[in-house]
């Protein structure tokens, strides 16, 4: 810490790259800081920097941590905590260009494991990552300023986030709490052969398109009494709720009755959330993936036969390819490679589906015969997905009745409250019988998928742009349509991902699920963290297998 001060006070006023020699670990009275990267200038992206805080300092009670759940609540929360104080002090010093910002992760309503913030198993040791804007007067070096931001404005922040005494207990506890209810819901639902739990009384609708907080004045959420179940969490007690069984079903209802809402939440859910989300006591199956169609994307050497088939140019769609996808294939490839990512799960849309991948009605396939028409819509294989490969399917469909012959269960929403009409649908569908026969024997569904992935000569930049993709080199990644990525932390996490696969596997051919293995193994091994090289270690958001291999999938581009 004196090393610091004085190698400080020594560079007032000199050149800004004199910055660099800050680089290193100083021992503060409560924590260790680390310089980790110097920013080339007063306008470069901020400086990188970290504290530890030793475990016996942070004194951090062991059943907060031992635990994987609790862990990574007892991250977020201890991240939320860090990130408010660093609010307080940012642009408190002054000076020109970013000098004087000082920034730390900004967590949304999932509670997931981010490079920002990380608590060691073994020792409780915490740590904490962010970013400072090194101060500058012009471009020369204004090292009071820098000194009042890691002298005076950080350690009381760093000590009231990461110190177990200055921590609000009660709250801590609460979370610790939430964590281990959210995990026996999710436990149960594999017990009860749930995908989806929904608690009475949870708010599902957003507060607006671009707010994930909860909607003011909400109609609760309230099961309907034919698929309630009873869940018992360990401190809420007993929690009942709605509870979607594997198999297939339909959200039905009027316009703006609330179905995409229900369809949506569904989606976020394979997350676990804050507490005051309204969505905390809602999981849906971590593998659960959103189905939609795409049109544009490319699809390399994919079979999607199963869907598609017989195309008028001759195309064989065992193997097909293409950099312009219509509606209808590029669904069939978002679908056929959820089942190969290990989803158990489908969810649809049909305001985001084509309408012809989903259902041919009786006047069309009359009129053109299912020998000339190319697709096997989704209503012929989605019963046959679940009964032959276990994949279940939620789908929302308010214009079409021919699904209430496939469907499982059917729930319809009624002014955004949710009711059972399963027997009333089947039973009105006897005077509408199905036009088509649905597929019923052994889907030939591949089982592996070969996927040749690029070399990457030197280091790649890789640019976030949010949730929308990132660029990677010269090639852009567009994965705005896989909607179930969080935010741009998970974004970078999973281009870095792809940066590790692509410099181990870059020039080979080789199975997708082996790439997708092997990231989830050194995730499972060494964190976030794992993915990059050196000590600078950006912000990132744990990915899923899901989103890694989409991302693969749409990073591979065929040569035609
Ligand atoms: P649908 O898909 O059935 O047409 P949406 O799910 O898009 O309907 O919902 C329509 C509107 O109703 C949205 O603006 C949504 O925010 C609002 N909404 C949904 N659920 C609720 C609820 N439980 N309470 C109040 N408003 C809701
Ligand atoms: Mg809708």
């Amino acid at each position: 810490m004196r090393e610091l001060q004085s190698k400080l006070r020594g560079m007032d006023h000199r050149g800004y790259p004199a910055y660099k020699d800050l680089k290193g670990r100083y021992r503060f009275e409560k924590y260790e800081l680390s310089i980790d990267h110097v920013q080339g200038d007063p306008f470069a992206s901020p400086s990188s920097l970290s504290v530890r805080v030793a475990g016996k300092t942070a004194g951090i009670p062991e059943e907060c941590y031992r635990e994987k759940h609790r862990r990574v609540a007892l991250e977020d929360f201890l991240l939320r905590r860090f990130a408010e104080g660093v609010g307080k002090i940012s642009f408190q010093a002054k000076g020109s260009g970013k000098s004087g910002l000082v920034s730390a992760s900004h967590p949304g309503q999932e509670i997931m494991e981010r490079s920002a913030c990380q608590v060691n198993p073994e020792n409780g040791q915490v740590l904490f990552r962010f970013s400072v804007g090194f101060p500058a007067r012009g471009r020369s070096i204004a090292a009071g300023e820098l000194e009042k931001i890691l002298f005076r404005l950080l350690p009381p922040v760093v000590e009231e986030a990461g110190i177990f005494e200055n921590l609000n207990y009660k709250a801590l506890m609460k979370t610790m709490e939430l964590a281990d209810d959210q995990k026996a819901i999710r436990r149960q639902m594999k017990e009860l052969g749930l995908v989806a739990f929904v608690a009475n009384g949870a708010i599902l609708p957003r507060e607006s398109g671009v707010s994930e907080r909860p909607m003011r004045g909400a109609v609760e959420f309230i099961s309907p009494a034919s698929m309630e179940v009873v869940l018992q969490l360990p401190h809420k007690g007993e929690c009942r709720g709605m509870g979607i069984p594997q198999g297939v079903t339909l959200i039905v209802g009027g316009g703006y009755h609330g179905k995409s809402t229900l369809l949506k939440t569904l989606e976020k859910t394979v997350y676990s959330h804050i507490a005051g989300d309204g969505r905390e006591y809602v999981a849906t199956d971590e593998s659960g993936m959103k189905i939609r169609a795409e049109d544009g994307r490319s699809v390399c050497e994919e079979d999607i036969s199963p869907f598609i088939r017989n195309l008028p140019n001759g195309k064989d769609t065992s193997c097909f390819s293409t950099l312009d996808a219509s509606g209808s294939t590029s669904q069939a490839a978002n679908t056929v490679e959820a089942v190969w990512a290990g989803s158990r799960l489908l969810l649809i849309d049909e305001d985001t589906s084509a309408t012809n991948f989903m259902i041919r009605d009786e006047l069309m396939e009359q009129v053109i015969a299912a020998k000339k028409e190319p697709i096997v819509p989704f209503i012929k294989r989605v019963g046959q997905l679940y009964q032959k490969k276990g994949i279940s399917t939620i789908l929302v469909v308010g214009s079409c009745g021919a699904f209430f012959h496939v469907a499982d269960k059917v729930i319809q929403m009624d002014h955004y409250v949710p009711k059972e009409i399963t027997n009333e649908a089947k039973e009105a569908a006897k005077a509408f019988p199905l036009a088509m026969e649905t597929e019923t024997g052994q889907i030939e569904f591949p089982d592996e998928r070969y996927i040749y992935l690029p070399k990457v000569e030197d280091r790649n930049k890789i640019k976030v742009m949010g949730t929308d993709g990132f660029s990677f080199g010269k090639k852009q990644v567009d994965l705005r349509y896989l909607e179930q990525i969080t935010d741009g932390e998970q974004m970078l996490a999973i281009a870095k991902a792809l940066e590790y696969l692509s410099r181990r596997y870059g020039g080979r051919k080789i199975r997708l699920s082996e790439l997708a293995d092997e990231v989830e193994a050194l995730l499972g091994q060494k964190g976030l963290s794992g993915l990059c090289g050196g000590n600078v270690i950006p912000n990132m958001a744990m990915p899923r297998r899901m989103e890694i291999a989409g991302c693969i999938n749409r990073y591979i581009k065929p040569k035609l």
